[in-house]
């Protein structure tokens, strides 16, 4: 109950639930008396945990912060629901998001734009930012959310807490919405990183009901947390600390690598020179394939309908009403980039130079264990100030969309505040599959 009441006294100022889980009192509860009677239950049992709202949950709604999925509830549980029903964890209920993950500043979302607990007159970062509002203000001990570009670690930085995006392939994406299906990941939110490692040991693993599941075994990777990185590279790659960098960000992120260098890591100084070109191919790759998995969402089979004369006119008015301008934006930039005469010269030259970017991850972790660098280019910006800019907005996404191009793992740990007292993040990236590593930098850094 001591996370409940929270929310019921401060969520009217946050605004980070979209729907809380009336049951969740006598779902935590109900593990405490069987604990009570000697029961073992998993560790995990009766811990309370949050979800984005795009990831399904058959006893709670999914809207994606969407107009169009107003109502909207999934008959069956997305593969990590269950998972962490498994493991007894409570469901608190559903995150306010960016409308279908769209978005740095949860500014586009259709019901409420969850603001920052450290100051509630600026944004907490997106997609995923109630995730991590929820997770700084105390909603919630751990939340999930999902990182397509930063989605989770951008509003980790912001929130001051540790957002983690595992490796693509490495959690189920089964039951969680779509927005690019070649970059989507969920990952978690916690305060450290030994809670993060726990709930990834719960949900990560192979899904047969997912195709890109990767074979990946189930493991305990609070294992790995043994706070010794000695003898650790540490890639620092100049593209990422040049022009654009907010010189306190820059100069807290330098601090973070100093105590790294303290802890026994070596700093390698390292170069990722087509770090330039990840906004452009992201935000075409990425729209090419929300424009196919948005093609879904025709006013038949879920949530909004508008009324209409008859069925061509349905699909036009629910698609106008039920989705927002950033969605739309996206939905038409995705055709035009596939669009048979424009194929050639978009689409297909940024997967080429999605591969160039993927080279120099190689390249990098060739050389280095984990390549570090800042999350955000800047602390939390205020509510209004990027909204009017779209692409002011996309290059928010600057430090953290090149990972999900490559594909690695990569989190995102608090290392201090700015001068107006808002949290700063460093970001730690690692190969693929090797988020016990950096998981254990984060652990020895904090
Ligand atoms: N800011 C990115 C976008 O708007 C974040 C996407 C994400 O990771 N879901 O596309």
């Amino acid at each position: 109950s001591f996370y409940l009441n929270r929310i019921q006294k401060y969520d009217g100022n946050l605004q980070a639930f979209l729907h809380v889980n009336e049951n969740a009192l006598k779902q935590a509860e109900e593990a405490d008396a069987r604990r009570a009677k000697g029961e073992v239950l998993p560790s995990l049992a009766g811990i309370p945990v949050a979800l984005k709202d795009l990831i399904v949950t058959d006893d709670m709604p999914t809207t994606c912060s969407s107009r169009i999925l107003k109502g909207f509830r999934a008959p069956y549980n997305a593969t990590v629901t269950e998972l962490l029903k498994k493991e007894g964890m409570v469901i608190l209920g559903k995150l306010s998001m960016d409308e279908f993950a769209m978005g740095s500043s949860n500014e586009t979302s259709y019901y409420k734009q969850t603001r920052n607990p450290w100051d509630l007159s600026r944004v907490p970062g997106g997609s995923s930012g109630g995730s991590a509002a929820s997770v700084a203000a105390g909603f919630t001990p751990v939340a999930l959310g999902s990182d397509t570009g930063g989605s989770i670690r951008q509003p980790a930085s912001l929130c001051g807490v540790v957002g983690l995006k595992p490796t693509y392939g490495t959690v189920s994406r089964f039951g969680l919405i779509a927005f690019a299906s070649s970059l989507d990941q969920i990952g978690t939110f916690s305060r450290n990183a030994e809670d993060g490692a726990m709930v990834l040991s719960a949900i990560a693993g192979h899904d047969p009901k997912d195709s890109t599941s990767a074979p990946v075994a189930k493991k305990d990777y609070t294992a790995e947390l043994t706070g010794d990185i000695k003898g650790l590279k540490i890639g620092i790659p100049t593209e990422f600390f040049a022009e654009g960098l907010d010189p306190v960000v820059k100069a807290k992120v330098e601090a973070g690598i100093a105590k790294l260098k303290e802890l026994g890591c070596e700093p390698v100084e390292i170069s990722m020179p087509h770090t330039d070109y990840a906004v452009s191919v992201y935000y075409i790759i990425a729209t090419a394939e929300a424009s196919s998995n948005l093609a879904r969402f025709d006013g038949v089979k879920y949530g909004y309908r508008a009324e209409s004369e008859n069925l061509y006119d349905m699909y036009t008015a629910t698609r106008s009403e039920g989705f927002g301008a950033e969605v739309k934006r996206r939905i038409m930039l995705g055709t035009y980039v596939l669009s048979a005469g424009y194929y050639d010269a978009y689409y297909i030259k940024a997967q080429k130079v999605r591969t160039l970017i993927k080279q120099d991850f190689e390249k990098a972790f060739g050389k280095v264990d984990a390549v570090i660098c800042p999350t955000s280019p800047s602390t939390a910006f205020k509510f209004g100030e990027k909204s009017s800019n779209p692409l002011e907005m996309y290059l928010s996404d600057i430090y953290t969309i090149s990972l999900n191009l490559y594909g690695g793992c990569g989190l995102s740990v608090p290392c201090g505040f700015d001068d107006k007292g808002l949290p700063v993040g460093m970001q730690i990236l690692g190969r693929y599959f090797e988020e016990g590593k950096i998981m254990n930098i984060a652990h020895a850094y904090q």
